[in-house]
């Protein structure tokens, strides 16, 4: 067999759906693991669902996410566009002569033909067939038009009319379907462009695909895939149709149910190493339990036998759990740099001290933006919340006065948890109050809230002058 080649071909219709990333990691994993290479070919070809700056979009999420791709379109910083490979152009939208060119090859051979059928007779017949509770299927008037007619006209597929079209799907096994299920598909349309499944076969064909590895969504268009390969002589790539992915509830993965553009997860500060870990988990299970994979490993340990055809649910908290494993991982400078930009006006040696404290407790880098606001402002909190609820105002103010003159006399430069930790525990011990009596007040006064880290944490993020300006001004509003 030739040396291995899989493509990742997606129509540039909006973002990159969590499924069409999938289905581009399972190709890139499979080129890498066997020496391979990968393309990225846009199928573009449908002018009318076209969306600005799809392109680009997708460009960038794949580059940002870290999956690269041997042949096909590059995005420099700018956005501009640039090709490399031995097969371009790599847009479909800049091939339509080729396209052209074979579906006229097809009609030489008698594997296609002209069809001048007007839209008015198309629609008649389908309102007829539905009548007769027949599925849509064009009746081959124009079958035998094998002359380019003057005007508008459509190529269609040729379907032979008896026998069955029989191919492997690497996930579903042997599939068989009866030719007469098949519609004389329309290969090019009367505005000269092509439709998918020309183009796509052609492609596949001429860039020398040798997997096709993509959603099942594909799978009932493979059959007329078949017919094109057979029509023009050529060899059948593998296919290999990954299932589907699910909501919780096992309807199909959409956007009413959160997010799923992959843009969408980056955005919020979900780490790359993550997403890939968790969607390569999406149909393919490893033959143990192991479950933390890193890009290179996968690439070692990703098996297209062991895809599963059942649908696979994507649970956004199982996500959450590997987002947290690959947070612990980083140094509080490596977060700091990627939580820059959530909090833009915070600098470096403060980031990384909010990120020491937070980092445990964040889902996404997103969150601390939120979370850690008190750090910069504190909020305003009713002195009712300075009480803790088995104690007493009076302990309160009292343990406060103390926390102030205990702290006070901590140097700068010791200004630490485990010393702030010290002097608080003794505190309580030395004067006989509760934990709560020492350790709630001075949460509260630092954080203005019912719940965040813990005092020495937060004070020390905030450093000596700016803990005590809030516990003098806690004492002044009890
Ligand atoms: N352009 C199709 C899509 O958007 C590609 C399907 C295929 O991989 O053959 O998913």
């Amino acid at each position: 067999m030739s040396r291995v080649k899989t493509r990742f071909a997606p129509s540039p219709t909006g973002y990159l759906h969590i499924g069409g990333f999938r289905t581009a990691l399972y190709n890139y994993l499979f080129a890498k693991q066997n020496g391979g290479s990968f393309v990225l070919r846009i199928e573009d070809t449908d002018q009318t669902r076209e969306v600005k700056g799809a392109v680009e979009a997708l460009i960038s999420t794949l580059q940002k996410i870290g999956l690269n791709w041997d042949e096909g379109p590059f995005a420099d910083k700018t956005f501009k566009m640039t090709e490399k490979g031995q097969n371009g152009p790599y847009f479909q939208s800049k091939r339509a002569k080729i396209y052209r060119e074979y579906a006229q090859k097809l009609v030489s051979s008698n594997k296609a033909y002209f069809c001048t059928c007007s839209a008015e007779r198309l629609e008649q017949l389908r309102k007829e067939q539905e009548a007769k509770k027949l599925p849509p299927k064009y009746d081959g008037l124009c079958r035998e038009n094998t002359q380019k007619p003057i005007g508008k006209f459509v190529i269609r597929l040729k379907v032979p009319t008896s026998g069955e079209v029989v191919f492997n799907d690497s996930i579903r096994g042997e599939i068989k379907i009866s030719v007469n299920e098949i519609d004389d598909q329309v290969l090019i349309k009367s505005d000269g462009f092509p439709t998918y499944h020309l183009a796509n076969v052609v492609d596949d064909h001429l860039m020398g695909i040798t997997h096709v590895i993509r959603g099942e969504e594909w799978l009932p268009s493979t059959p007329k895939h078949i017919l094109l390969y057979q029509g023009f002589g050529w060899n059948l790539p593998v296919f290999a149709h990954l299932p589907l992915l699910l909501n919780k509830d096992r309807s199909k993965l959409s956007k009413r149910q959160g997010d799923v553009a992959t843009e969408d997860y980056l955005n919020k500060g979900y780490l790359p190493e993550a997403i890939i870990n968790y969607v390569a988990l999406l149909g393919w299970h490893p033959k143990d339990d192991r479950e933390l994979f890193g890009l290179k490993q996968l690439v070692k340990e990703f098996d297209l036998k062991r895809v599963q055809k059942a649908g696979a649910i994507f649970d956004v908290e199982k996500l959450n759990w590997f987002n947290c494993e690959y947070l612990k991982k980083k140094s509080n400078k490596e977060l700091a740099i990627l939580a820059k930009r959530f909090l833009p006006r915070a600098d470096e040696a403060t980031l990384q001290k909010i990120v020491k404290v937070e980092k445990e407790r964040i889902n996404y880098l997103e969150e601390i933006c939120e979370r850690s606001q008190y750090f910069f402002n504190l909020p305003n909190y009713k002195q009712e919340l300075l009480v803790f609820k088995k104690s007493d105002k009076e302990t309160t103010l009292k343990s406060l006065k103390l926390i102030l003159e205990n702290l006070n006399k901590l140097r700068e430069g010791k200004w630490k948890v485990k010393h702030l930790h010290k002097i608080l525990e003794q505190m309580v011990k030395g004067n006989n109050l509760a934990n709560g009596d020492v350790f709630w007040p001075a949460r509260v006064a630092v954080s203005g809230l019912a719940k965040s880290p813990s005092p020495e944490e937060i004070m020390e993020v905030l450093g000596k002058t700016e803990s005590l300006k809030r516990i003098q001004k806690a004492i002044s509003v009890i």
